[in-house]
């Protein structure tokens, strides 16, 4: 049985991390909760290289560090301040700002945009390995800036195209994904439907047509026309979530540029799955970003 998260509040977090070796330590518990084995021959006899912060293998003489490999790869800020950004980004509902971010830790703007982009990059590698379940909802909506006249699907703006999908199971919502689409058509739904929904599970959309794509890869279609009922009736928990969605980008992002708005989804999605593990949501987030690749900023800035 997995080793379930720690809860941790505010409190004991300062208590438990006050300098670099306390996070070290946790680091490594969290990459070799065995015992340490050399990522190269696997051998679990080490030399701390303690100046250069390196684990030298007593066989093979492969070297490595705490950070390799995660998303804090080669990283020139200190483990306690990345403790810190990933301890408030998990704890506070609203999402942090790299500017909030930034005067909070006494960072640049820039080297706190860049770790929290690190950290949604974790969050995101996080959960695209799940898949949903029950009767999943799927629905479409627009994010960015209002154009004058815009119809309800966004036709004719410039606004940027999101796909919605959530678990439902009877009356409760599960695990919820967004997606960023160049436009909603049949290549999108069925390529995001293939990737996200698990085999045989009803799908539940409205009546735009390009929806009909969804049985044919084997999906139950259930295909609500909305008339005389109100959007938000048939979908119910994808307009809640669009709509939260929308509060909390504008709340924390007040300028968002839209090749960032996936990042920014990304976000919310991670915090939403977890919302019933509040106390857990720190030790959550160090693990992802620990178990998730490297990625470098010119990868953030494309
Ligand atoms: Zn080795």
């Amino acid at each position: 049985m997995n080793k379930p998260y720690q809860e941790i509040s505010l409190l004991e977090f300062q208590t438990k991390y006050q300098t670099e070796e306390d996070c070290e330590k946790r680091l490594f518990d969290l990459r070799w909760p065995q015992g340490f084995a050399c990522p190269s021959c696997g051998h679990q006899e080490y030399y701390h290289v303690t100046k250069r912060k390196l684990y030298q293998c007593k066989k093979c003489r492969h070297q490595t560090s705490l950070t390799a490999g995660t998303v804090m790869h080669n990283t020139r800020t200190s483990l306690l301040l990345w403790f810190w950004a990933i301890y408030l980004t998990s704890t506070d509902k609203r999402g942090f700002s790299a500017l909030s971010l930034s005067k909070k830790l006494g960072l640049s703007y820039w080297k706190a945009w860049t770790m929290l982009h690190k950290i949604r990059h974790a969050m995101k590698n996080r959960d695209s390995t799940y898949q949903l379940t029950g009767i999943v909802e799927i629905d479409d909506s627009f994010f960015g800036s209002s154009t004058k006249g815009s119809s309800k699907r966004g036709r004719g703006t410039s606004k940027t195209a999101v796909i919605v999908e959530a678990s439902t199971h009877g009356d409760a919502v599960g695990f919820a994904k967004m997606t960023v689409v160049d436009k909603v058509d049949s290549a999108s739904i069925d390529h995001l439907v293939k990737a996200s929904v698990r085999v045989n599970q009803p799908v539940k959309t409205d009546g735009l047509p390009v929806y009909t794509i969804v049985s044919k890869s084997g999906h139950n279609h259930i295909q609500e026309i909305v008339k005389g009922k109100k959007a938000h009736e048939v979908l119910k928990w994808t307009h809640i979530l669009i709509s939260n969605a929308k509060s909390f980008i504008m709340g924390t992002f007040h300028r968002f540029g839209k090749k960032h708005l996936q990042a920014y989804l990304d976000e919310f999605c991670y915090r939403f799955n977890r919302r019933k593990w509040e106390l857990q949501l720190f030790d959550r987030l160090v693990t992802a970003c620990v178990n998730s690749q490297a990625i470098y900023f010119a990868e953030l800035t494309q």
